[in-house]
């Protein structure tokens, strides 16, 4: 398997990673995280990493894959959508704002 993931189970407390958590082929994938991974064990979540939305599948996988060899905990994978990153935190003039979201 060429596909990795470079966190394990991380705690709640910790702050998000601000990239994808997927290694390919030695190379970290460079793109922004949109979900956050998480398994369902008994009554407890245990946070996997995040995963962009091109690596869903492979993190879905790699979890599975992990979990059969006893990894991380067993239970249900759950992605769930980040919000985008900070928008109501921004503290800039509408002009700065414009140029940090070009897609606006
Ligand atoms: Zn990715």
């Amino acid at each position: 398997m060429h596909i990795d993931i470079s966190c394990s189970i991380m705690c709640n407390s910790e702050m998000l990673p601000d990239r994808c958590a997927i290694i390919h082929n030695k190379r970290r994938c460079s793109n922004p995280p949109e979900f956050v991974v998480s398994v369902t064990s008994d009554n407890d979540e245990y946070m996997v990493g995040v995963t962009c939305a091109t690596h869903r599948d492979d993190v879905s996988k790699k979890v599975t894959y992990l979990q059969l060899h006893n990894k991380i905990p067993k239970g249900v994978i759950k992605f769930v959508k980040l919000h985008p990153v900070g928008t109501d935190c921004i503290r800039a003039d509408p002009d700065d704002r414009i140029q940090l979201d070009p897609f606006k």
